[in-house]
């Protein structure tokens, strides 16, 4: 017995931020004064999801 069965797009979490939205980034700036490199960490809204935390995920 042969069944089709027809699927929905999903609703899934997003990989890109896991869910939450943001994303992380570090930013690095070098320093010639210190001598070190300054590093700064920005959220920044997921470009996946837009900030939703969710994709859809269309399976076949
Ligand atoms: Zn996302």
């Amino acid at each position: 017995m042969i069944q089709e069965v027809e699927k929905s797009p999903k609703v899934a979490l997003c990989r890109a931020c896991h869910g939450t939205g943001k994303v992380k980034k570090v930013v690095e700036y070098p320093s010639r004064i210190f001598g070190k490199k300054r590093s700064e960490t920005v959220e920044e809204v997921c470009r996946q999801c837009e900030g939703s935390g969710r994709v859809m995920v269309s399976a076949k």
